[in-house]
């Protein structure tokens, strides 16, 4: 089996974005996640989401194109693909840890990128991986 992570961000579409339309998504992805075997997290910040896809390489695939396809979000971003030796967000079938602006403020290497009005959608490879690792092991893990 070949294990990979996707890493998108995108923006969206409805800018007021309902608390119900979020869980919708959320709860679509953790069904989905759960019996394809896919593993991650979801954040979503200043109408913007930023999303980690960890799985068997063919089937983030096609959850990928899936996603790319769904109106409820455009300007959306491939950031990186890679293998990964071991799932980073293996108990999560969807996580949705809640973060304030201030709390992306907070994370070391990307103050400045988030002080300057920045949002997910701006972010490439190396500022999104250094999201990931925040993520991966940071404070909003419990
Ligand atoms: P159904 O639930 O039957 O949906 C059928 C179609 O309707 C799809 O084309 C879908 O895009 C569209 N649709 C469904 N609900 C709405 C709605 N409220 N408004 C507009 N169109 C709608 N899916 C996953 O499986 N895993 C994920 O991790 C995941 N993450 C996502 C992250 C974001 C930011 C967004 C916007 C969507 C995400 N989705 C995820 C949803 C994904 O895009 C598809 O909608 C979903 O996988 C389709 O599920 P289904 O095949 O069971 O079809």
């Amino acid at each position: 089996m070949s294990l990979i992570h996707c890493i998108y961000s995108s923006a969206a579409a409805d800018t007021n974005l309902s608390k119900e339309a979020l869980d919708e998504i959320l709860q679509q992805s953790r069904t989905n996640n759960a019996k394809a075997g896919i593993t991650g997290m979801l954040l979503y910040e200043g109408g913007t989401f930023f999303q980690v896809l960890e799985g068997e390489e063919s089937i983030v695939e096609s959850i990928y194109e899936k996603i790319e396809k769904d109106p409820r979000h455009e300007r959306i971003t491939k950031l990186i693909v890679e293998p990964i030796a071991e799932r980073a967000f293996g108990e999560w079938s969807m996580g949705y840890p809640r973060v304030s602006k201030k709390d992306l403020l907070d994370i070391d290497g990307l103050n400045d990128f988030f002080s300057k009005g920045n949002s997910f959608v701006e972010l490439e490879e190396g500022r999104a991986k250094l999201l990931l690792k925040a993520f991966h092991k940071g404070k909003w893990r419990v």
